[in-house]
């Protein structure tokens, strides 16, 4: 079972909430690394290449953001998770345009966090096999659901899994509204959960990258009362 165990990377400078997430990670069979300050954390990610990446935001130093840019200037496809104590709209927003991939505002319960983790674990899994290169065309971008990544031009810009989970999700149901639960409940799962509010800030997100006037959306439109629409 080691054998297979996946690498959660750590990168967190407060003592006390490292060695809680360590033992509940490793009680549940991860092997677990930890970095205390940014600049650790990225050559730590480079060496190990972790499963899954958490980031808390307020490092000493090197903040989160620019760590999150950093990793995700060589690589574009480990989940990072972020940690932030201020769960100010506009931290999170900053955090999922420098790559992150979900994110936990503290304090979060640990069983909560877990759920999460194993939900990105259950998500990526099967979709790598079944879709290993599909493209979703919204107006003049191309998204590329292996890589989690969009082409507008000759620009290519991250999404994360999550944002890019969202548009399959849409993009299956291409014409039709589909509610926040309904989201909410395909792509992060019954045991992770996470608000409707996190669904509205990864369509923020995955407007500023496709849509010409994100204030005034062409493609991923609000449905008043009954959620978004990826048009035809
Ligand atoms: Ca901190």
């Amino acid at each position: 079972m080691m054998q297979d165990a996946k690498t959660i990377l750590i990168i967190e400078d407060e003592t006390d909430l490292i060695l809680g997430l360590t033992d509940a990670f490793e009680f549940e069979g991860y092997r677990v690394h930890c970095a205390q300050t940014g600049e650790k954390g990225v050559d730590l990610a480079a060496e190990l290449h972790p499963n899954l990446i958490i980031l808390d935001l307020m490092l000493p130093g090197m903040n989160g953001y620019n760590v999150c840019e950093a990793i995700r200037r060589r690589d574009t496809v480990t989940p990072i998770l972020i940690l932030s104590a201020r769960s100010q709209e506009n931290d999170i927003i900053r955090g999922l345009e420098a790559g992150a991939d979900d994110y936990v505002t503290k304090p979060f319960s640990i069983g909560e966090l877990l759920a999460r983790v194993r939900a990105i674990f259950r998500r990526i899994a099967p979709d790598r096999e079944k879709n290993p290169s599909r493209l979703i065309h919204v107006g003049d971008a191309v998204i590329n659901v292996d890589s989690y990544t969009a082409s507008v031009g000759n620009k290519q810009t991250d999404l994360g899994f999550y944002a890019t989970a969202i548009l399959q999700l849409l993009d299956e149901r291409r014409g039709e509204p589909v509610s926040r639960d309904e989201i909410l409940d395909a792509v992060w799962g019954i045991d992770a959960n996470p608000t409707n509010r996190t669904i509205d800030n990864f369509i923020l997100k995955l407007r500023r990258v496709l849509e010409k006037n994100p204030a005034k959306p062409r493609h991923i439109l609000t449905v008043y009362g009954q959620g978004y629409k990826l048009t035809q």
